[in-house]
């Protein structure tokens, strides 16, 4: 279901995990190189689009946000339909964020769709209260791919859309 319109691939990429994780910092920074420290709750969803060149492949990442509503189960086949990769963040500051990845990844396991999934720890600038090498056997375990990232600094936020991007492509 990878679109190639005029050699361009249509990626969408879904951003789940608790509210206040840094979900719609991280769609801002990729998308906009901006960071915004004040806090704005996320209206219903949104839709963000970046067209990026990786690998010399011409991606247009569009990009789900949601305020947390998504947490109902309901809502959860709706957002993730057709989505081709799903970020499932947490705030390595808040062990309840980490706590709540296990339903997104059932949810993700529960889909059928192939998504490519990656855990992304997220806040990466500030002390840790959840264990990174713990987090990191558990993607290993999984499948999942694993990025630390922080949506202030911009630290690996461009490697981990660009990565999760050209796998996507190359893989159709
Ligand atoms: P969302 O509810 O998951 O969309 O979370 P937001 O993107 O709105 O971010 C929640 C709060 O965390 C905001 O105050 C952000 O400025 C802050 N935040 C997001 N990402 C980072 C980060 O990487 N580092 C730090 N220090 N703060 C962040
Ligand atoms: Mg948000």
């Amino acid at each position: 279901n990878l679109q190639n319109t005029e050699n361009m691939y249509r990626i969408k990429t879904v951003l789940v995990g608790d509210i206040n994780v840094g979900k719609t910092s991280l769609a801002n920074r990729f998308a906009q190189d901006r960071f915004d420290n004040t806090y704005k709750h996320t209206i219903g969803a949104s839709f963000i689009n970046k067209t990026a060149i990786v690998s010399g492949y011409v991606i247009n990442f569009q990009i789900w946000d949601t305020a947390g509503q998504e947490r109902y189960r309901s809502l959860v086949p709706m957002y993730l339909r057709g989505a081709h990769i799903a970020f499932i963040v947490y705030d390595v500051t808040e062990m309840d964020s980490y706590g709540s990845v296990g339903f997104w990844l059932d949810a993700l396991q529960h889909h059928g769709d192939m998504i490519k999934t990656v855990l992304v720890a997220n806040k990466c600038d500030l002390e840790h209260s959840v264990d990174q090498s713990i987090a990191e056997i558990f993607a290993e375990d999984q499948n999942l791919m694993f990025f630390s990232t922080s949506a202030k600094t911009g630290y690996n936020v461009d490697k981990l859309f660009h990565t999760m991007g050209s796998m996507v492509v190359e893989q159709f």
